[in-house]
Parts: C-alpha cells; sequence; structure tokens
C-alpha cells in the first residue's frame, strides 16, 4: 500500500473527509482551500503545480 494518497481531503476541525471534487474548491486573495460541507470550516490549499493535465493541491492544515 502506498500510503501516500488518499481518497478525499480531511477537515482540520471535524476530521470530516471531503472527496475531491473541483465544484469543493474555491479561490480568492488569500489563496485555494474547501469549504467543510459538515462543519462549514475553511481548510487551506496549496498547488503543487500541474501534472498529467491535473492541477494537484496539497492540504497545508490552516
Ligand atoms: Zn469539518
Amino acid at each position: 500500500m502506498e500510503g501516500e494518497w488518499i481518497n478525499g481531503w480531511l477537515c482540520i476541525r471535524c476530521n470530516f473527509e471531503v472527496p475531491f471534487k473541483a465544484e469543493a474548491i474555491g479561490i480568492d486573495d488569500f489563496g485555494i482551500y474547501f469549504i467543510c460541507p459538515r462543519c462549514r470550516r475553511r481548510n487551506q490549499l496549496e498547488s503543487l503545480g500541474h501534472r498529467n493535465g491535473a492541477l494537484l493541491l496539497r492540504q497545508t492544515g490552516k
């Protein structure tokens, strides 16, 4: 098992797993983020650039 890849992001407040979906991602002056559908916490993401035509995003833990 690789371990590196999971199927979604984990909300840093409630640990709810949010599936990777383009609709879940928002971008504003502060950067890229997704909003947890359960507790509405904003979870910050950072871009790692493009690979194979897809934008790679990583959680920053903020
Ligand atoms: Zn949450």
